[in-house]
Formats: C-alpha cells, sequence, structure tokens
C-alpha cells in the first residue's frame, strides 16, 4: 500500500510551501500597525486599550455577554476552574482524548482528574459514559455529588471541543444540571465554531479560549474566558489580576490571585486577528470540503463535523483502519514532507494521570491508535 495519491493531494494544497506544516499562524491583516501602536503607546502590559478592545471583540463574535482576556488558554482553564470552587482533594470529570493542558489545569487547583470515554461522533466527552459513572460510581447528597468509593466531591464537569468539532454540549449540560455540577468547556480549539446556531463556550458556566501560535487565530501566547453570568465573570477578572481591589494610588489584594492578564502588547496582535476570524473560518471550511470529497476514494477516512455543528476545522483528522496502517501513512508523508502527526497520547496513560479514575476508554483507545491530524493551515 502507498499513500502517493494522498500526498499528491497535500502537496498541492499547499504547493507554496516545501515542507508542509501542520498549522501556522496567517499575518495578512493589521498585526503590524497595531503591535507598533501598542509600543508607541508604551501600553504594552497588562493594561491597555487593545486589551479591552480585544475582550469586546471575543464578546461580540460570539455573542457571550463578558470576555476576560489572559495569558494563555491553560491559565483560563485554571482560572475558570478556581472560579467555581475547585480546590484541594476535589474531582473534576474530563476526557482523556485531548491536549494535556486540560488536566494540567485541574492538577493546579489540587484537584484530580476523573477521566471518562469520548464519542465515535463528536471526539467529546461522551453524554452516555457521563450518565453512567454518575449513577455507577456517585452518590447526590446535600446538593454535592460525591465519589461513593473515596467520599470526596466532583466539583465540575470540563468537556473539550476536539479539532473545532463541539462536543453534544446540550446533553452535557442537561445531564450535570441535575446534580448541580458547574460545565467548563475547553473551546481552546473551537474559537469561530457554532453547536445549535450557539457559539461554543456558550453552554456551560464558562468556556475558555486558546490564542496560543498554533490556534485558529493567535495573540502570540494568550487566552480568554467567556461567560454570560456576571458574577462568574467579575471573579475570573479579579482572579486573573493578582485580586487586587480598587483603592485609588494604593496597591491591596484580597485573596490569592494570579498574574494571568493578557498584555496589551499580544492583545493588539489578537485584535487584528480577530478581524480576520471569519475568513479564516471560511478558508478552513473550504479545505475541508476538499479533503472530504477528495477523501471519499481513499482508505483513510476524513473526519467530518458532528451533526448540529458548524465546525471551525481548526485541525482536520483522518481515520486510518488500525494502528499499522495509521504508521505507514505517518512515515510517508513525513518522509514526504508533510508534517502530518498521530493524535496525542491519552492522558490518563501519561505517567502523572496513569493512577488516576477512569471507565473503560473504549473508544478514545481506538481512536488513539488511528487518527492522524494533516496539514490545515488558513491558506494563502
Ligand atoms: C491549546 C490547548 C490548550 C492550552 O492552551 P495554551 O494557550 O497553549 O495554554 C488547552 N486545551 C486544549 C484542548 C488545547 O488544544
Amino acid at each position: 500500500m502507498s499513500f502517493e495519491k494522498e500526498i499528491k493531494f497535500i502537496k498541492d494544497i499547499y504547493s507554496y510551501r516545501k515542507t508542509v506544516p501542520l498549522h501556522e499562524p496567517c499575518f495578512k491583516g493589521k498585526e503590524r500597525e497595531y503591535v507598533n501602536a501598542a509600543i508607541d503607546s508604551t501600553f504594552v502590559s497588562s493594561v491597555g486599550e487593545y486589551v479591552n478592545r480585544f475582550e469586546t471583540m471575543v464578546s461580540d463574535f460570539t455573542g457571550i455577554k463578558y470576555a476576560c482576556a489572559v495569558s494563555n488558554g491553560t491559565s483560563a482553564l485554571h482560572t475558570a476552574l478556581v472560579s467555581v470552587g475547585t480546590g484541594y482533594g476535589d474531582y473534576v470529570i474530563t476526557q482523556p482524548l485531548t491536549f494535556v493542558a486540560t488536566v494540567n489545569a485541574i492538577s493546579y487547583c489540587g484537584a484530580e482528574p476523573i477521566f471518562l470515554d469520548v464519542e465515535k461522533d463528536t471526539l467529546g466527552l461522551s453524554p452516555e459514559a457521563l450518565e453512567q459513572f454518575i449513577h455507577r460510581h456517585t452518590t447526590f447528597k446535600d446538593n454535592r455529588l460525591i465519589n461513593k468509593e473515596s467520599r470526596k466531591p466532583i466539583r465540575a464537569c470540563l468537556p473539550v471541543n476536539i479539532f473545532g468539532h463541539a462536543c453534544r454540549m446540550d446533553r452535557i449540560v442537561e445531564i450535570c444540571s441535575e446534580y448541580n455540577l458547574p460545565v467548563i468547556e475547553d473551546c481552546a480549539e473551537s474559537l469561530g465554531s457554532f453547536y445549535l446556531e450557539q457559539h461554543t463556550g456558550s453552554f456551560g458556566v464558562c468556556g475558555t479560549f486558546s490564542l496560543n501560535g498554533n490556534k485558529i487565530v493567535t495573540s502570540g501566547g494568550g487566552g480568554v474566558i467567556v461567560s454570560n453570568n456576571k458574577t462568574l465573570a467579575r471573579t475570573v477578572k479579579h482572579l486573573s489580576t493578582t485580586a487586587r481591589i480598587s483603592a485609588g494610588y494604593e496597591f491591596i489584594h484580597d485573596q490569592i490571585g494570579y498574574n494571568y492578564r493578557m498584555p496589551n502588547l499580544n492583545a493588539a496582535l489578537a485584535c487584528a486577528q480577530m478581524e480576520n476570524l471569519s475568513d479564516f473560518v471560511e478558508n478552513k471550511r473550504v479545505l475541508a470540503a476538499a479533503y472530504a470529497s477528495f477523501f471519499k476514494d481513499s482508505v483513510l477516512d476524513f473526519f467530518l463535523e458532528p451533526k448540529g455543528c458548524r465546525s471551525n476545522y481548526w485541525l482536520n483528522a483522518v481515520l486510518a483502519e488500525d494502528e499499522k496502517m495509521r504508521d505507514r501513512f505517518l512515515e510517508e508523508a513525513n518522509c514526504a514532507g508533510i508534517l502530518a502527526r498521530p493524535v496525542w497520547r491519552l492522558i490518563s496513560s501519561l505517567p502523572m494521570y496513569k493512577n488516576c479514575t477512569a471507565d473503560s476508554l473504549e473508544t478514545a483507545r481506538d481512536f488513539e491508535k488511528r487518527i492522524v491530524n494533516i496539514p490545515s493551515s488558513v491558506r494563502q
């Protein structure tokens, strides 16, 4: 078996690149102008007009009332988890098929992840797995969900929108609301993705985005927490700005906060990128449609956006029949200068998380061996 025709197709799409990266940023707007203006203003750090402007742009784009700009997607997750009260000895339910930052943020709170399986169609947390775990392993007492075996509370549920595709968030939120369990959406990869006509991040109590260099829009490094809840929005802003209270010229802090605010210099870049977000999504959706039609005649299956979702197709994925086929494709593609890569190893199998609670993870384990990500940059 050879993947000559697949490789030729990808090379032709990105014929302007000798080596085809998986995902590179695209700066075709006012990036330089805004970054220079930030420098000229001397406001390069955590206060400045671009930070506020960026937050307004995110809020306008997503239709979510409040946005708080922070230093990266990981700090956004950490702040969000703290804001719903996650602390030492708690559990947070999440999925093992994700980038490691999702789970590290749980650890930063002193909490432990519970890994539940993902769905075949969405790659996100399975509502069925969630229900089953709650029924078998928890009790609901004094309005709190408790792990029956360890007696420790489950504090939050953290599903992830993988590669830009939305989880079945309506169902997840419905289940969690029965047990007073806040849902935080890891939307690091899904800025520009909608589910049931609503922007991702608007279903749970809050959502978090990343503006890392490999995401659909970038601020160099950056993140945002979005929420429709005013109290929660205030809390995350307070936590991310060292919990400083307004006291004239004095610096007073009323709790342990974090230095997580997005610098104005990064926000300048972010504003220019946000101006092109709709274009980027369109560009990526056209690419995904081309891939989808091409891979119909391939042994590799192209992963399509799930039902009800209008995906940003941040990172395209194909499914090999088995591990052997995956490895052959990876080998051939990389030799030909196409930097395809396998999906992340399941986080539940990494040394620091291998003893954590998990269900069978059947689908996640199967996908771990078969998913390959293929070049997905916005085409020039
Ligand atoms: C990128 C990413 C993060 C972390 O974002 P950073 O800005 O790199 O800290 C978290 N979760 C997922 C699913 C991601 O893809």
